[in-house]
């Protein structure tokens, strides 16, 4: 059985990334990757699985102030990497971007919003009606003339294909002086913890680390529970879909926040690889799935906490909220045949007045599952991801925006992995911050 000073499951954006890290600025000396599917990024990470934006915190008005800050340094370590060591890989397009406010209390809220976050975010600047119709023609093309609008604009707008970006980290991991092995095609059936630190049994593989990652996106809150930890917390999957449109924006145009709701409301999205294509979404639906159209994860749900009376319970308090109520069935209603894309379609008209149900098409076989984290104590929902850190071991469950924070989350965790590894573990942090600027 072949050993490792570190194991990490599951490769999506969130496991490769912390195999980056680890590689290339930690001296430990073995790792392997392991994941079910026979490709890199196959599930939340894949491109067309989320929204491909890397946030910054500065045109998502779902984020405070203090979540703003974070996701923005965070971010700041992808687009460096974008810009210096994937430069020549085709990971990303980019354009302007902008949040859009429609109506007089939508601008009045807009205004109050940039007073409070313009220090953190330097370059963005409001556009009038007029500087709006410059970049965004469809976006004013056919309003009324006397409703009022504001936006918010960076040229910092990054289409990013996360799935390529995971396999960059791969790529680059494995160029580096470190053993670093990578095991396609062999799901994760128990980790089991040994005196050496943890036994890793795959179908047809075994093998054991002294310390280990579970980056298995909604499996990772399974593997916890299964080994004693995050009992207290279930899991709401929501599904989220995307409407196709051919050439309707330039740039990425987001929407004011919905109140209460932990969902950023629908934007519109130059397709990464194909930016003719405009994607309308997310779609917010709940659906008893870890996985998007993967049906034999309905018995891993039914798993989670969410199926204690305490689960049930959190899940019937937070559905009953009117706000959600209202949000979820909506929501339903997207994806129905003939009839949803005429109800979604009036979403899109707050973006571009012009469209018309005829115009967009769900997108077939696209859209993820966010793991959004239900706290069955108290029973509510939370807002953010989950990182649960055992005894040499660390489970990351990743809702939206796991994507754009990977690579400071790779960071947080390479700490720990050092910390458990002993004295003669160093992390290397400085040389990071170093090289990944822009
Ligand atoms: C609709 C939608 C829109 C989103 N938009 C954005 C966005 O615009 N920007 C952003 O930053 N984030 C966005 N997100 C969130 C983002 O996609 C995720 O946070 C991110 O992809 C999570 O990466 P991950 O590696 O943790 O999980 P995943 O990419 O899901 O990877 C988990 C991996 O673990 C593997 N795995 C699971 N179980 C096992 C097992 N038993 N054995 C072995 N391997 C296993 C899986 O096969 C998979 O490859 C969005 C999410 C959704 C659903």
């Amino acid at each position: 059985m072949k050993q490792y000073d570190v194991a990490i499951i599951g490769a999506g954006v969130t496991g490769t990334s912390l195999l980056y890290v680890l590689s290339k600025y930690t001296n430990v000396k073995s790792m392997v990757l392991l994941e079910k599917y026979s490709e890199i990024a196959a599930v939340n990470s894949q491109r067309n699985n989320n929204s491909q934006t890397l946030h910054f915190g500065d045109i998502e008005t779902n984020y405070n102030r203090e979540k703003a800050v974070k996701v923005n340094e965070a971010a700041e370590l992808v687009a460096a990497y974008l810009e210096t060591i994937g430069k020549n890989e085709g990971l990303h397009h980019q354009s302007h971007k902008m949040i859009l406010a429609v109506g007089e209390h939508e601008v009045a809220e807009l205004e109050k919003r940039y007073e409070e976050i313009k220090d953190i975010f330097p370059k963005l600047r409001r556009l009038t009606k007029d500087e709006i119709a410059d970049l965004e023609p469809k976006v004013v093309e056919g309003r009324d003339p006397n409703e009022k609008l504001l936006a918010l604009c960076t040229e910092d707008g990054y289409a990013v294909d996360f799935g390529k970006l995971s396999e960059s980290f791969v790529k680059h991991a494995k160029e580096s002086d470190k053993n670093v092995d990578v095991i396609l095609h062999k799901k994760i059936k128990e980790i089991q913890k040994n005196k050496k630190g943890y036994k890793i049994i795959a179908e047809g593989k075994t093998v054991e680390a002294a310390a280990v990652v579970v980056c298995a996106g909604s499996h990772s809150l399974i593997f916890a529970q299964k080994l004693g930890y995050g009992t207290e917390l279930g899991l709401l999957p929501v599904a989220g879909s995307f409407y196709c449109a051919k050439n309707m924006l330039n740039g990425k145009v987001y929407t004011m926040q919905l109140k209460k709701l932990p969902f950023a409301a629908i934007h519109g999205d130059p397709d990464v690889k194909n930016p003719a294509e405009t994607r309308f979404g997310p779609t917010a639906k709940v659906l008893p799935l870890l996985e998007r159209h993967h049906y034999s994860t309905v018995p891993d749900f039914i798993r989670t906490s969410v199926f204690t009376i305490d689960g049930i319970v959190s899940l019937l308090k937070i559905l009953a909220d009117p706000t959600y109520f209202r949000f979820v069935l909506k929501n339903f209603s997207y994806d129905l045949p003939f009839i949803g894309k005429r109800i979604f379609v009036k979403d899109v008209q707050k973006i571009v007045p012009s469209a018309k149900a005829d115009d967009i098409h769900l997108g077939k076989g696209i859209g993820g599952i966010r793991p959004q984290i239900v706290d069955t104590k108290n029973k509510k929902m939370n807002m953010g991801e989950a990182k649960i850190v055992g005894d040499k071991i660390i489970f990351n469950v990743t809702p939206s925006p796991g994507a754009s924070v990977c690579l400071d989350n790779a960071k947080n965790d390479a700490r720990k992995v050092v910390e458990f590894l002993g004295k003669k573990s160093k992390f290397d942090e400085k040389r990071m911050k170093e090289e990944l600027r822009r």
